[in-house]
């Protein structure tokens, strides 16, 4: 095998985005000999692609020469066909497309198993991935390898699936809402005229929730219920004013209609979360997906919500690879030798290249909402 190439390419189609892991050996690579193995340093590359946009994920594979990375397997017939892992619901419904536009098959892995093999993965492996975030400061948690189970991990996709996490492989989805970043963005798009998600973001930056939110303020006369423990900032109801406002969504600003929305769907996500926590007794909730992005403001509310609700009980925690987690799951399940020593060897982690469009591959800026484009510097063994 040319240790140059790219290998082990993995996909995780969903309903909004398409996530692509593949590693990268170092064009300087080196080598060491292990075991009779050599080790073979290089990264963990992440891409993402708009599932709607799927001709430009198959363009930056076919440009990458991604598609020669699979694993050579015998399909029903016997014949050896290349196949690479891919989980989510295109995994099913794209698979013929796959096939004719670029010639490899999937090797379909369950969407949760692999949710949870990718958030175990990046905990039990990458130094610095899990963090809290809480009035504004954002703090890096210590993992614990023998003392990670049981975690409730609340992936914030197009919907939202919660499932209690036992150890490897064992995991239940508990539960789930369909109010996700698909809805966020959904309603975002027909309440704001909006075009993609990054704008409505940045309009959600720039608004203010309280011009539309009906807050306990709002109702009491400016002061707090202080009896049930509700200060007077706090939302009473979502959306409210608006029905005594007497004015026509024209008349809001779309940065307050985008802020409100944000803080209605994390809010509720993160009451949820906690309540399913509290079903089952979990002090840690691990929240990823894209619908995160890194964004301070939809952290915190989650954060001020888990902590609220459970009263300072429960945590909320993020990850740097939030978006990733699918597809990282369905890439350490190769199991053919070369992956079995898949770790990552440096403790830093480097923010490259990402955001792909068709050919392009361009640099983004660093900031800080921006972590789906760090990649992990790893190794594997080469048989
Ligand atoms: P799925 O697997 O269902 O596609 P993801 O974890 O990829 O779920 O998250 C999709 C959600 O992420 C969207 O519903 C949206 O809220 C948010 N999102 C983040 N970045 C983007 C983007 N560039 N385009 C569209 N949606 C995005």
């Amino acid at each position: 095998m040319d240790p140059t190439q790219i290998s082990h390419l993995a996909l995780d189609i969903g309903g909004t985005l398409i996530k692509l892991v593949y590693f990268s050996a170092n064009g300087d690579y080196s080598e060491e000999s292990r075991n009779g193995c050599s080790v073979v340093k290089g990264r963990l590359c992440f891409a993402k692609f708009e599932t709607r946009k799927i001709d430009d994920c198959l363009e930056f594979i076919r440009f990458n020469i991604l598609h020669h990375s699979g694993v050579q397997q015998p399909n029903d017939e016997g014949h050896d066909k290349l196949y690479v892992k891919a989980t989510g619901g295109g995994a099913f419904k794209f698979a013929d497309l796959f096939k004719e536009k670029l010639g490899i098959l999937f090797d379909k892995e369950d969407e949760m198993c692999s949710l949870v093999g990718g958030v175990n993965f990046l905990l039990k492996t990458v130094p610095r991935e899990a963090f809290t975030y809480l009035d504004g400061q954002k703090k890096f948690v210590e993992i614990d390898h023998n003392d990670l189970y049981p975690y409730l991990l609340v992936n914030i996709g197009s919907g939202v699936s919660m499932i209690k996490v036992d150890g490897d492989g064992k995991y239940e989805r508990i539960s789930g809402t369909s109010l996700g970043g698909g809805t966020f963005l959904g309603l975002g798009k027909l309440l704001t005229k909006c075009k993609s998600f990054d704008e409505l973001l940045e309009l959600s930056h720039h608004g203010n929730n309280r011009v539309i939110d009906m807050l306990v303020g709002d109702i009491y006369g400016g002061t707090d219920y202080s009896k049930i423990g509700l200060s007077s900032t706090a939302i009473a109801s979502s959306f409210g004013k608006a029905i005594s406002d007497g004015k026509e969504l024209e008349d809001y600003q779309p940065e307050d209609v985008a802020r409100s929305l944000l803080r209605m769907i994390s809010n509720n996500i993160g009451q949820i979360a906690y309540l399913n926590a509290l079903r089952f007794g979990l002090k840690r909730i691990f929240f990823g997906g894209f619908f995160i992005r890194g964004l301070e403001y939809t952290m915190d509310t989650i954060s001020v919500a888990v902590h609220f609700w459970s009263r300072g009980e429960a945590k909320a925690m993020f990850l740097r690879h939030e978006g990733f987690l699918g597809a990282l799951g369905a890439f350490t399940s190769y199991n053919d030798q070369s992956l079995n020593d898949l770790k990552p060897h440096h403790h830093t982690v480097q923010r490259a290249i990402l955001n792909c469009s068709g050919h392009n591959l361009r640099h983004i800026p660093v900031t800080s909402n921006l972590n789906e484009s760090e990649t992990i510097e790893c190794s594997i063994n080469l048989v």
